[in-house]
């Protein structure tokens, strides 16, 4: 598995030590909208990579179910984080209690198109399947995590690269592909998921995903020039400063860059691990908010 990885085992007593999950963000590199769907979510095609910005989680045995979050101001512990959801849908499924101590330490920026939220459901569905020995296949655990969030099923997929369809129910895993960098920002200004839909407003979709797969196996740049968000249009529309985002990029000499999901992340693919880091350090010169130089398909 690759897209989480488990340093240390489950305990099988309380004594042992935690079972540790670090749980990566995603990009999408792109976004196609192709519609509305009549149960309202709209269908989408993806190629989703994971990317080196990791929350990580704890999980341990425990009376009854608790989670503490650190790390993020603003991320809720009780039963609306995704996590206590997974914990509650696993539960149910096994036919169990949901208890267990899980910590969860955020990095990974929320409101901001990187699904971390899916990811650390993602990880709570592998790391409470082992730490209860419920024994749910990953197919199992996907169809489960579906029902949790859309992104769920791409961070259970196997791979870290994908193609994902529908409302993101449907993954086709993809080879990881040669190794590849990014520079990623997030402005200190979030937008909500459903507004850039309703903002999207059924426009013809660039249909960018087949044409990215078609060179996501090659080296080279021919893959950031195929980068393209259906998204990025309505969002800036919706919040017109993620305009100087874009602009900050292109000063940065990142000519080509996309939002992220339905943002307010925005990427650019750099040509190498060292173009990535002084993109970074010039985006953290340009702009405020987080700013990372991350490996993609970790
Ligand atoms: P996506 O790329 O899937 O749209 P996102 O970047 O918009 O994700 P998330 O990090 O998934 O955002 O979180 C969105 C909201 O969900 C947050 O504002 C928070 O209130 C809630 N939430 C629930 N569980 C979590 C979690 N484990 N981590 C972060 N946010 C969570």
């Amino acid at each position: 598995m690759r897209t989480l990885r488990i340093p240390r085992r489950s305990p099988a007593d309380p004594g042992a030590p935690a079972l540790t999950i670090h749980a990566p963000a995603k990009l999408n590199l792109t976004l196609d909208v192709l519609g509305k769907r009549p149960d309202g979510f709209h269908e989408l095609e993806s190629l989703m990579v994971t990317v080196g910005w990791y929350d990580t989680l704890t999980f341990a045995p425990a009376e009854r179910f608790e989670l503490s979050v650190t790390g993020a101001a603003g991320v809720p512990c009780d039963e609306r984080n995704l996590v206590a959801r997974a914990a509650t849908a696993l539960a149910h499924a096994a036919g169990r209690e949901p208890a267990a101590a899980v910590t969860l330490h955020k990095r990974i920026p929320h409101e901001a198109g990187l699904g971390g939220g899916s990811s650390d459901a993602a990880a709570a569905l592998l790391g409470l399947n082992e730490l209860w020995d419920c024994g749910l296949s990953r197919e199992e655990l996907r169809d489960l995590g579906a029902t949790i969030g859309s992104d769920v099923p791409f961070f259970l997929c196997g791979s870290p690269a994908g193609v994902v369809r529908g409302r993101g129910e449907r993954v086709e895993p993809v080879d990881p592909g040669p190794p590849r960098w990014a520079a990623l920002a997030k402005p200190p200004i979030g937008l909500s998921t459903a507004a850039v839909f309703a903002a999207w407003g059924g426009r013809e979709s660039a249909r960018a995903t087949e044409q990215a797969l078609q060179v996501y196996g090659t080296a080279g740049g021919a893959l950031c020039a195929a980068t393209a968000n259906d998204l990025d249009g309505p969002a800036t529309e919706l919040e017109p400063a993620l305009a100087a985002e874009q602009a900050a990029f292109a000063a940065a000499g990142l000519v080509r860059s996309c939002l992220s999901g339905s943002g307010t992340s925005r990427f650019a693919l750099c040509r190498s691990a060292a173009a990535a880091r002084s993109a970074a350090a010039a985006l953290r010169r340009l702009r405020p908010g987080p700013v990372a130089a991350v490996p993609l398909a970790v």
